[in-house]
């Protein structure tokens, strides 16, 4: 069996990676000419990302690439810190961040040292079974298709025309990176502050610069086209005035300030049919709350590796493919989206850090 798989990103990588490690060929087509991509925001693989990984043996040059985190703080707008939580689950591997363009690099470099041929400037805009067409005129056969091309997946709409767009989250995110060593530090720790009209996270990077971010609930299209300067003070007046380390982190950040409106996903009613699948973004985007969106594209990628591996067919690949990942990955969405909007607390989170993946244990229809 071959399959052609479109996106380079994280699911992208990493389904190749898990597929080989199955025996079975995969090539990537990454819409983008260079790598690392997308470089403007940062992200963090919780425990079960990184147990997706390990399951793979590629949670190495990851651990290489990033820094980790052993809890996490919520501080209240009068400043006041209200809970502490640890990260340590009896051993599992801990929370990782970087930034996204190292993350992409990592996992396309570690690809390529496998083997894995990343085909880049080649954007997907049309697949019929077996076929791949690509911008540029260009095709690409295989016997399955793999939609790895994230939140605006090109796949999603072949597969099924009717499928629903992304849906808008109510928020826009800021983030921004600073070298100012003399702001207020949360070395090993994500500090999580709500203030009175928007949320912000912060971390300290070993060399003491920090990364950090703002959730500001926002309509769709008000904030368009902005400059770092532009975003910079949009999030600076979300929290100037308050007795919070946000304002000063903001003001001392320079032009490394990227923003967006966030979608996501909550429900694809159609993930395959006989010869097409999608894996994480493409099948189901979580907003950004839970932090959880690359965990999930990495755990379908090594799940939708297993059962290509165990099962007689493609169809009955992705029957059960879909069968282990919906409902976990749903309810992720709905719980993110939740959170989004401060309907519930970021408690009891077991069921998500916890999940394993044991790559030699059978799958079966
Ligand atoms: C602001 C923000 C912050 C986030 N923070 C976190 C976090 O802290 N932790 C976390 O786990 N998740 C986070 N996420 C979510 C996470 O980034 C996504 O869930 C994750 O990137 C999904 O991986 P993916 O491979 O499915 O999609 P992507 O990483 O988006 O990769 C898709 C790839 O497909 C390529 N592509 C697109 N269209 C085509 C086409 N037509 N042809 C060929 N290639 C194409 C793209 O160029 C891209 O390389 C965040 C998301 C946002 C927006």
């Amino acid at each position: 069996m071959k399959a052609v798989i479109i996106g380079g990103g994280i699911a992208g990588t990493v389904t190749a990676m898990a597929l080989r490690r199955a025996g079975i060929e995969a090539s990537v087509h990454e819409a983008y000419a260079s790598g690392g991509e997308d470089a403007g925001a940062f992200l963090t693989i919780m425990h079960n990302g990184m147990d997706a990984l390990r399951a793979i043996g590629a949670d190495g040059p990851v651990i290489g690439n990033s820094f980790g985190a052993v809890g996490l703080e919520l501080v209240t707008p009068d400043g006041r810190t209200v809970d502490r939580r640890s990260y340590d689950l009896d051993g599992l591997p801990g929370p990782r961040t970087m930034t996204r363009a190292s993350l992409y690099r990592t996992l396309q470099e570690e690809a390529i040292s496998r083997g894995i041929a990343i085909e880049r400037g080649k954007r997907l805009v049309s697949a019929s079974p077996g076929v791949a067409r690509f911008e540029d005129g260009s095709t690409a056969e295989g016997d399955i298709l793999i939609g790895a091309d994230g939140l605006r997946s090109v796949v999603r709409t072949i597969i099924d025309p009717d499928c629903p767009p992304p849906r808008s989250t109510g928020l826009d995110v800021v983030y921004g990176y600073t070298t100012d060593t003399s702001v207020p530090q949360a070395p090993s720790i994500y500090r999580m502050v709500q203030s009175l009209h928007a949320f912000f996270g912060y971390t300290s990077v070993p060399d003491g610069s920090t990364y950090w971010f703002a959730r500001l609930p926002t309509a769709e299209g008000v904030r368009v086209g902005l400059s770092a300067a532009e975003w910079r003070s949009v999030a600076l007046a979300a929290f100037d005035g308050e007795p919070l380390p946000a304002a000063e982190i903001i003001r001392s950040t320079g032009d490394d300030v990227f923003g967006g409106h966030s979608y996501d996903v909550p429900s694809t009613p159609v993930w395959s049919t006989a010869s097409m699948v999608l894996v994480g973004d493409a099948a189901h985007a979580a907003s950004p709350a839970a932090g959880q969106g690359a965990s999930m594209a990495l755990e379908d990628s090594v799940v939708l590796a297993q059962c290509l591996r165990d099962l007689p067919d493609a169809p009955t690949a992705f029957a059960a493919y879909e069968r282990l990942r919906r409902a976990r990955v749903e309810k992720l969405v709905a719980s993110s989206a939740a959170l989004s909007s401060g309907t519930v607390s970021d408690e009891g989170r077991n069921w998500l850090y916890r999940h394993h993946i044991e790559w030699d244990e059978t799958i079966t229809a």
